[in-house]
């Protein structure tokens, strides 16, 4: 141990690293000894309770013993796959060990050696054997404890690299602090933040390692929630535009209408129409599944605010959904003399200008847009409402600058069909009023979903062409625009050759994708609108938004390549009317996790299931686009444990109503850093 040895030594200090070592630990993140003390393990592995081979039961095992003969043969029935078998033995029996496809463990055990091995004991090809177990020499210093831990690791860098590292910087555990303040660290007996660390790195048990990983993710959750609650009160401080509410406005819309809005969107409506009703901005999230009509909800919102006189910002991820949009609400405002306009990046120079003027002189009351209302050029007179369609798209910066475009605060309704959690929501979100509509148009039929291999696929493309002869259409969603790269990755183009040359040659079919230009793309879409098309073959263009009811069928190619999120988003194209839909997912994977997830579309078309699956699947941070906003950096917060989401909230609130975050600067700072990344300045 080097006493002079800090925080902020560069690693290459520490002995043992030379450049490549170096550079190595770069790669991984670490560049200082605080980088190293911060990069904890992926795995413990627990060898603190070695059981004899006379009385091990199947299931995860550790086991001292020595290796009596080790041999590695290629396997009979795949010639690729490799056979290392091994006979290890202690004072009370032997067994067999197998690892598949390791040969290297051949030069790596010496026979006659003793070392610590941990796997499944289980039943495989008719006999009992240890399989694929870790292992590790049995050290005599006895460093590492009872406990194993893994990091990730690169060509360079192994975990016994990183752990003869960190054992040089031990002194230093005592300067790591983390923002949580003590006296809630106390209420809630937790143990302090270097010991936490510390025993991530080098636990005496396992429950050592529980106390740590609750400690830090007791600490992350504290710091979120109490984060959306100061945002939260500190919008209540601030000015915005007042929207009366008026019942005739909504009735001038409504009556254009040949339905009923459902109860939740009426629900939700008239949530908003409170807020806007407010003297202080709205800053709500409508979060309805796809095809629950939130287009309509945002469109009242809308009118309310022009009837007070305050101009509207929508802005959507996509061209295809503004255009889809604009058209929407030039019709339900035609009868009124309001100016609603489009502004996507594609528009002439000069167009641009001209709407950017009319936008700053107040000419415009509605613009629907993509980035490109981004544009240094857009600037309001009186924006009053800000609409942000498919929220989940964008980033918190790109959030932030459409706001900073108003004279005044303005109010914020931001909308979104991926689901998140109420947990979560609290958590990430905690500055934001939530609506839900939970409830879809009446008549709608749920989609009926299938798996499909390449065997049924003839069989599948005569169901479709039936219903293409009943008038209906297709959406074909294949993963790339050109190459099938040698994966048999299917795309659009030679989708579309194959089609047209065979069971199809008879249909209309179009091609879209992102490379095309704007206007050709809107003309695609147009005529696939008007039934000028049977089907659409496209990429992912046409995931969020798209409404165009006569689309009664989704193929989709490669499904194993989309996340749960984007398929139910796909699948969204479909089932917007009150004939049945069919989605087919056509997947030649075996992977047991893609798998998995195809099957539970086919089992469920609930969002929030859905949602739920993949953040159990994938973390919160993939699916939310939230890493992004760096925010849900969640190591150990387990966002699913709703009772300690409820004591970590109860803290939080008696903590705010105490008054106490003045008393923690560092607390302050931490949440003035995150106040950055959420969903509000
Ligand atoms: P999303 O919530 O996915 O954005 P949309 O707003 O695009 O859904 O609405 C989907 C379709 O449902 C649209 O064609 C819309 O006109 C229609 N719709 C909306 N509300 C209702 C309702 N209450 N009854 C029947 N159809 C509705
Ligand atoms: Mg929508």
């Amino acid at each position: 141990m080097n006493k002079s040895i800090t925080l902020d030594t560069p690693i290459n200090l520490l002995s043992g690293v030379g450049p490549v070592v170096e550079k190595g630990l770069n790669k991984l993140g670490i560049s200082t000894a605080k980088d190293l003390l911060m990069y904890f393990p992926r795995k413990w592995e627990d060898f603190s309770k070695l059981s004899k081979l006379n009385t091990i039961r199947p299931g995860r095992v550790a086991v001292s013993c020595k290796v009596l003969s080790i041999a590695v043969r290629r396997s009979h029935r795949n010639k690729r796959l490799t056979i290392t078998e091994a006979i290890l033995s202690d004072d009370t029996g032997s067994i067999k060990a197998i690892w598949f496809n390791q040969p290297y463990i051949v030069n790596t055990l010496k026979k006659d050696q003793s070392y610590l091995f941990l796997g499944n004991f289980e039943f495989k090809n008719n006999y009992l054997s240890l399989n694929n177990p870790i292992i590790e020499t049995i050290d005599t210093d006895n460093q590492r404890g009872k406990i194993f831990t893994t990091y990730s690791e690169n060509s360079i860098v192994s975990s016994k690299i990183l752990q003869k590292l960190l054992s040089q910087v031990s002194h230093l555990y005592t300067e790591l602090s983390d923002s949580l303040p003590t006296e809630v660290e106390k209420a809630n007996q937790l143990i302090d933040y270097s010991s936490a660390i510390k025993q991530l790195h080098f636990p005496d048990s396992m429950v050592q390692v529980e106390e740590a990983k609750k400690r830090i993710g007791y600490a992350e959750l504290f710091e979120l929630i109490l984060t959306g609650k100061v945002l939260k009160s500190e919008i209540q401080t601030e000015n915005s535009a007042k929207i009366k509410f008026e019942l005739d406005v909504v009735e001038r819309i409504l009556k254009q209408l040949n339905f009923d809005l459902t109860d939740a969107q009426r629900k939700v409506a008239w949530q908003i129409f409170q807020d806007l009703d407010e003297p202080h901005p709205m800053n709500r999230m409508l979060e309805g599944d796809v095809g629950s009509g939130k287009t309509l909800v945002a469109l009242l919102a809308a009118a309310m605010s022009l009837n007070s006189g305050y101009q509207v910002a929508l802005m959507v991820p996509t061209e295809i959904l503004a255009r889809q949009h604009i058209v929407t609400f030039k019709k339900l405002f035609a009868s009124q003399s309001i100016r609603c306009e489009l502004l996507v990046s594609a528009l002439k120079g000069s167009e641009k200008t001209k709407i950017h003027q009319d936008i700053s002189d107040g000419k415009i009351d509605v613009v629907i847009g993509t980035h490109a209302l981004l544009s240094e050029h857009v600037e309001f007179s009186n924006l009053g409402l800000i609409i942000i369609d498919e929220q989940h798209r964008f980033g918190v910066n790109q959030r932030r600058a459409l706001k900073s475009k108003a004279n005044f605060m303005p109010h914020v309704l931001t909308m979104t069909a991926t689901p998140i959690p109420r947990s979560l929501a609290l958590v990430v979100y905690g500055d934001l009023d939530i609506s839900v509509i939970d409830q879809l148009p009446p008549n709608r039929k749920l989609v009926t979903t299938k798996i499909a291999g390449d065997q049924s696929r003839q069989n599948v493309y005569r169901e479709v062409d039936k219903l293409i002869e009943k008038s209906q259409q297709v959406f074909m969603v294949c993963p790339s625009i050109e190459q099938d790269d040698s994966s048999g990755m299917k795309s659009v183009k030679s989708v579309y050759n194959n089609l047209k040359n065979t069971v199809f040659s008879s249909r209309r079919i179009a091609t879209l994708h992102g490379k095309m230009k704007p206007l050709e793309k809107e003309q695609i879409m147009n005529d696939f609108r008007d039934h000028k098309y049977d089907i659409l073959i496209s990429t992912t263009v046409i995931e969020v938004g798209v409404d165009i009811a006569n689309a009664t069928v989704l193929i989709v190619e490669n499904a194993e390549r989309f996340g749960l999120a984007a398929l139910h988003q796909l699948r969204g194209r479909v089932g917007r009317s009150n004939v049945q839909s069919y989605c087919y997912l056509f997947t030649d994977s075996s992977n047991p996790y893609s798998l998995n997830r195809l099957q539970a579309m086919e089992k469920t078309n609930d969002g929030f299931r859905l949602a739920q699956i993949d953040l159990e699947t994938r973390g919160p941070g993939e699916i939310y686009g939230t890493t992004q906003h760096g925010i849900l950096d969640l190591t150990y917060a387990n966002i699913f444990d709703t009772r300690l989401l409820a004591s970590v909230r109860k803290t939080v609130e008696s903590f705010i109503k105490e008054d106490k975050m003045l008393q923690y600067p560092e607390l302050v700072k931490r949440i003035n850093e995150l106040k950055k990344l959420t969903s509000l300045d």
